[in-house]
């Protein structure tokens, strides 16, 4: 008796005649999340088993899976032969201990001498003889067992479905740029573009050594979290030092954080298309602060031609925060760790800023040789 990890894919199945490319993303994106683990990854009829991992890694399995988008659901369980007392075996094994239960049993295999019914009448009455804690209740059980009959001569027998991410396989959906600082908010945006299908590819700005090597580390930290979703593998990163120290030298203060985000998107702009990157992904959230009103995020977008995708624009921070705390990046992004954008920050940050007004005090600087020297200091980190 073989223990197994069961996946059903979810909304691949609705894309007609691309779901051969689709099934194969997914099938690249699983074998992605579980490398470093020995296993044998398979696809049969509706579904992919995961197999011949060590004993006791079948929950490492079934988390890693998880995260991967596609996965409509997943189990934990055995993969055994079609025969009653194998499968009575393995039923043992899920079975509860005590309470009520039932055996669900669905049938691939046609054929089979007895009928789904008859099948979990056995199983059930031969669980009840086993162990008399037991009792059936088939219409709401508190747990049940599935048995699942395939054609090839063997069974899967598991005591749960987990629910999946849903969502798309990376990689069906285009490639966008997402600038991520150390905040609560990017790493959520990237997650939420990741699902819709889209590789996400990872840019920061850092200004150090006004920031130090703590703020440098919880991005790569963030990174490595959000990667487990997006399999992102490489984070860059830029610096934005001078640019900052120009700004703050010779424009108006108020416009400070207006100009400095002009500059981010250009250089993300430029970035992306050097790699053939389609789009950039911010976790800007409408009216959140200062920047992020329609003005703010009209004056960044003017200095762009590539879409902008912000997919929190129209989020609550509580929202927002909340989805951060389930995809797990939170805690690391309230670590006390200095963002750039915190460097040189205007005690009154332009609200509203006219774009003449933007365009005369960036005028004052060389906006080309500012991007190109910066676009100079890209690292790139292996996550
Ligand atoms: P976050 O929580 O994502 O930092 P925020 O609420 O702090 O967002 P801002 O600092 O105004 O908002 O940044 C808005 C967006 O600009 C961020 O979501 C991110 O996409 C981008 N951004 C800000 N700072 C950086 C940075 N240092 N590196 C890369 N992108 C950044
Ligand atoms: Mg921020």
């Amino acid at each position: 008796m073989e223990k197994v990890v069961i996946i059903r894919y979810a909304e691949i199945h609705l894309k007609g005649k691309n779901r051969g490319y689709f099934e194969r993303v997914f099938s690249v994106n699983l074998e992605k999340s579980l490398k470093g683990l020995r296993h044998e990854l398979r696809r049969t009829s509706g579904r992919w088993l995961v197999e011949k991992f060590e004993e006791g890694y079948a929950e490492e399995v079934a988390e890693r899976v998880s995260k991967v988008f596609g996965v409509h659901s997943y189990s934990i369980g055995y993969l055994v032969g079609n025969s009653m007392d194998e499968m009575f075996a393995a039923a043992k094994l899920v079975a509860p201990r005590t309470g009520s239960f039932k055996v669900e049993t669905h049938r691939a295999y046609k054929k089979y001498p007895l009928t789904s019914m008859e099948i979990s009448a056995e199983l059930g009455g031969r669980l009840l003889a086993d162990n008399p804690r037991l009792r059936v209740d088939v219409r709401s059980p508190e747990s049940t067992v599935f048995v699942d009959v395939r054609e090839n001569g063997k069974a899967l027998v598991f005591g749960s479905f987990e629910e999946g991410r849903g969502g798309m396989p990376v990689g069906t959906s285009g490639r966008g740029l997402l600038m991520i600082s150390g905040g609560i908010d990017s790493p959520v945006a990237g997650y939420m573009m990741a699902k819709r299908g889209m590789c996400v590819e990872l840019l920061h700005f850092h200004s150090y050594p006004y920031t130090n090597d703590g703020a440098k580390e919880k991005v790569v930290k963030l990174s490595k979290i959000l990667s487990r979703y997006s399999l992102t593998a490489r984070l860059s990163a830029v610096s934005v030092t001078h640019i900052q120290e120009e700004i703050h030298a010779k424009c108006a203060a108020e416009l400070n954080v207006t100009l400095l985000r002009r500059f981010m998107f250009r250089i993300a702009e430029r970035v992306a298309k050097r790699e053939g990157i389609q789009c950039l992904i911010t976790g800007e959230s409408l009216g959140q602060v200062a920047s992020q009103t329609i003005e703010g995020m009209t004056s960044s977008n003017a200095v762009v031609s590539l879409p902008v995708l912000r997919p929190l624009v129209g989020f609550d921070k509580d929202e927002i925060i909340s989805r951060a705390k389930k995809i797990g990046t939170y805690d690391t992004s309230v670590l006390p760790f200095e963002d750039c954008c915190t460097v040189f920050l205007p005690e009154h940050p332009a609200i509203k800023p006219r774009l003449e007004f933007i365009e005369r005090e960036e005028g004052k600087l060389d906006v080309e040789a500012l991007v190109a020297e910066a676009i100079g200091t890209l690292e790139i980190i292996e996550l």
